[in-house]
């Protein structure tokens, strides 16, 4: 007699269900935005005047749990400047293949040069195009940027850039925030 109460108490269960309003998104004809802090793919991000934040230093590639990351460093020269310090990254690759999206590359890169987007449709039929590279993941020149190699235009001396760059940065992710703010939380951080 209990077994059979038991059944009955399931059978409620599923019914109930029946009258709920239904939750399902016809993706991908209807996107819903992610959360602000949603976890998409990665943006490798610039300075105000176009240098690249990346230095090379291949922290974020150690400290991926998957070991999805590859990165080359090279040195600047005076003639050929990719980024502001003495080196940058040459060669770039994240493996979607392998990434689990967990964050951890960018908590350990030392500049906020890797950022996180919200950005989720990733998925594709081979494996060549899931190897994202530099080329891809570098964020797009914004107004005001030059593509580089080219001088630090910022100041002469790395703390005059760097002071000078921080502020600039900072007004122009509030100036983004702001102009995106009509559309919802879209975009990652830089
Ligand atoms: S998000 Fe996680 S798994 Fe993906 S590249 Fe970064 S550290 Fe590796
Ligand atoms: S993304 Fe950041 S942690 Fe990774 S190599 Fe560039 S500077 Fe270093």
């Amino acid at each position: 007699m209990a077994d059979f109460l038991d059944s009955i108490k399931g059978f409620g269960v599923t019914f109930r269900q029946m009258f709920n309003k239904v939750d399902t998104v016809e993706y991908p004809e209807v996107k819903r935005p992610t959360a602000p802090r949603f976890h998409g793919r990665h943006q490798l991000n610039r300075w105000p005047d176009g240098l690249e934040k990346c230095i090379g230093c291949e922290l974020c590639a150690w400290a991926c749990p998957a070991d999805a990351i590859y990165v080359e460093g090279a040195n600047n020269t005076e003639e050929e400047r990719y980024s502001p310090g003495e080196r940058y990254g040459r060669v770039y690759q994240i493996n979607y293949l392998r990434c689990i999206l967990c964050g951890l590359c960018v908590e350990a890169c030392p500049t906020r040069a890797l950022t996180m987007t919200n950005e989720y449709e990733l998925a594709d039929d081979s494996r060549e195009s899931l190897i994202w590279t530099k080329e891809q993941l570098v964020a797009p020149l914004q107004a005001g940027m030059e593509a580089p190699p080219h001088p630090m235009r910022l100041g002469d001396t790395e703390e005059e850039y760097y002071a000078l760059g921080a502020v600039l940065a900072a007004r122009q992710q509030a100036d983004s925030a702001h102009s995106s703010s009509g559309e919802g939380s879209r975009g990652g951080a830089q």
